[in-house]
């Protein structure tokens, strides 16, 4: 099954409070784009690799990432969009007719491993839709604007999303589509397939495949990344 990987790495990593764009943020020295593009890489089933960036970052990206390290595969650069979810629709207008499955993963998840990434593909070809997840390990509860608590939310049920999400393509499109022309803004891919009525089954994910977010999430990231080289 023709499989391209499509990562959406154009937001603006505004919520890290510093001037140099997320995916060029070291970790360990490298940038973290280039741990997402490594193990995208070291996938045999996975054809090409789409990536979005900022508009008007595609050069430095190319010399920054591309030009630096050796990559195997096609990797092409394009410009995202203002939302993630606009970023993954124009990505997805760049993936071939002849592609069976679309694995989505963000660029902000470099810690991201290529058994999992394999899991997710073996899994996609008998679920058709499928995401990343672990079990959530904190207690949920959810408050009103004055910050009074409404609800305790039963935990054993509640899974944190992660990315790959990888889907048929023409799942994953016609999801996009239908999202667009319905105004519908989702925080997923998976949201957007789901309102198709389409089941998305979850594969076990791991706490390491963390979203770099805020400055403390780095730290932690160098940590692991540490950790996993010992
Ligand atoms: O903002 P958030 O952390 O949810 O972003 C998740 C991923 O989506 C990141 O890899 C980010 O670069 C990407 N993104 C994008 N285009 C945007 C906003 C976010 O590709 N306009």
């Amino acid at each position: 099954m023709k499989t391209i990987a499509i990562v959406p790495a154009a937001g603006t990593g505004e919520r890290m409070g510093i001037t140099r764009k997320k995916p060029y943020l070291l970790l360990n020295k490298r940038p973290l784009l280039y741990y997402t593009l490594t193990a995208l890489d070291s996938i045999t089933s996975i054809a090409q690799i789409i990536v979005a960036v900022a508009p008007g970052d595609e050069r430095f990206c190319q010399q920054q990432v591309l030009e630096k390290f050796h990559f195997k595969k096609s990797i092409q650069l394009i410009p995202g969009g203002s939302s993630r979810q606009e970023s993954v629709r124009r990505l997805l207008e760049r993936v071939p007719d002849d592609t069976q499955l679309v694995l989505i993963h963000d660029g902000a998840r470099p810690l991201i491993t290529p058994e999992l990434l394999e899991q997710a593909i073996a899994e996609t070809r008998v679920w058709k839709a499928t995401v990343l997840a672990v079990p959530v390990k904190d207690t949920i509860k959810s408050a009103n604007d004055t910050l009074q608590i409404e609800k305790t939310i039963s935990r054993e049920r509640l899974w944190a999303i992660q990315t790959p999400q990888t889907f048929e393509r023409s799942v994953i499109r016609e999801a996009h589509q239908r999202a667009s022309q319905e105004g519908f803004i989702g925080t997923d891919d998976a949201a957007l397939v789901e309102r198709l009525g389409v089941q998305v089954k979850i594969v076990m994910g791991s706490y390491d495949n963390i979203k770099i977010t805020t400055p403390e999430d780095l730290v932690i990231g160098e940590a692991l990344l540490k950790n996993r080289k010992r």
